[in-house]
């Protein structure tokens, strides 16, 4: 990753330190972008009268907001970078500042892809308007999307998406995308996003059945293995950082459902459960929590509520328990499931394990609304 391509846009918080003669400010940076952070910190303490602190431990969404322990520093104002804001009041000044890269990819690559999925949506539309003349049997194997849903589609408009960073290049490839005869949209989510077309690895909220495909603008696998398994539906990824034009493997997502069903299997005679609550404010799903609770006692089981800031290993494998249920960040369990000594699963893998629930009915992502 190129830092020196990044703008990470401080002229707007400057201004309002200067503006509220803050003394002291609170960075908070993903850890992507940490290596920057005394770069920073130096330009905000020689462009204002500011001393800036690092909140330096690790930040991986705006879902972690540090304004409690910052406050009992004599912390005015908290700089949270690379995030937008969230549907949680952090009960302190906050200003979020985006980052934006300025990498822009051309098209060439990514056609041959986004336009064999496009494919693929239409005969998924066509045979989901056929479902009336075949049968259960046979609807069951032609219908499936990735994720094993009969999803309803009634368009197969390419979704355009992307990372935080790139979110500012969606209307221009909006554009360039019409002219090669696609028909687009940026999808608008819940309260929980900011930006048309932003995604997070726990929210997908802007899917709708309008949308057939998906191409993502970004790097990495982490939003597309949640967007897929959100939605099932077939995700070219166009990376700005390398230029890269790939597809979101099957393969992949084959391999994480099966790998959950196998835990799903695994904690059968579990009769005990750690219940994780997380603490960071958005991602503190306490209601869940006891509900998964109640539902293990309904079941004859016990579950005991454990709350923790971070999620580790070495945190909570000691538990004598039999298995453990995250309700913290959802990414967790899906994507760092294998660090951990027993099996830990979301609620849904919960539910479908005491028979709430249907794994046939297809794979549900735990989305935080
Ligand atoms: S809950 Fe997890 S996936 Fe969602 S924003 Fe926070 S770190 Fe990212």
């Amino acid at each position: 990753m190129d830092l020196d391509r990044h703008d990470f846009q401080l002229d707007e918080l400057v201004e309002r330190i200067k503006k509220n003669d803050h003394r002291l400010i609170a960075l908070q940076v993903p850890e992507g972008l940490k290596m920057q952070a005394l770069e920073m910190m130096d330009e905000i303490e020689d462009e204002s009268a500011a001393k800036v602190v690092l909140a330096a431990d690790p930040c991986y969404g705006a879902c972690d907001l540090v304004h409690d322990k910052m406050r009992a520093m004599g912390v005015e104002l908290v700089a949270h970078m690379g995030h937008s804001q969230m549907n949680i009041d952090s009960g302190m000044p906050t200003e979020f500042i985006p980052v934006k890269y300025d990498g822009e990819p051309g098209l060439e690559d990514i056609f041959p892809i986004i336009s064999s999925h496009r494919e693929l949506a239409i005969n998924r539309l066509k045979n989901l308007k056929e479902i009336q003349t075949v049968n259960d049997e046979n609807s069951k194997e032609k219908f499936l999307d990735a994720v094993g849903r009969i999803a309803p589609l009634t368009n197969y408009k390419l979704g355009l998406v992307g990372s935080i960073q790139h979110l500012h290049l969606l209307e221009e490839y909006k554009g360039r995308l019409e002219k090669l005869g696609f028909e687009v949209e940026i999808p608008v989510g819940g309260d929980r996003l900011s930006f048309p077309g932003q995604v997070l690895g726990c929210n997908y909220s802007g899917d709708s059945p309008e949308i057939g495909h998906y191409l993502f603008l970004g790097s990495g696998d982490f939003h597309p293995i949640g967007l897929v398994l959100h939605t099932g539906k077939p995700l070219a990824i166009l990376d700005p950082y390398t230029n890269e034009a790939r597809e979101m493997s099957l393969k992949v997502i084959e391999k994480i459902l099966r790998q959950r069903f196998g835990l799903i299997m695994a904690i059968d005679r579990a009769k005990s459960f750690g219940i994780l609550i997380g603490e960071k404010p958005g991602q503190m799903r306490r209601n869940l929590a006891i509900r998964m609770k109640r539902l293990l006692e309904k079941h004859g089981k016990k579950g005991y509520l454990l709350a923790l800031d971070h999620v580790g290993p070495e945190l909570i494998n000691f538990y004598p328990v039999d298995a453990f249920v995250n309700t913290a960040c959802p990414r967790i369990a899906i994507d760092d499931s294998t660090r951990y000594e027993k099996p830990l699963i979301t609620p849904y893998e919960l539910e479908v394990s005491l028979g709430e629930k249907k794994w046939e009915a297809g794979y549900q992502f735990d989305e935080i609304p």
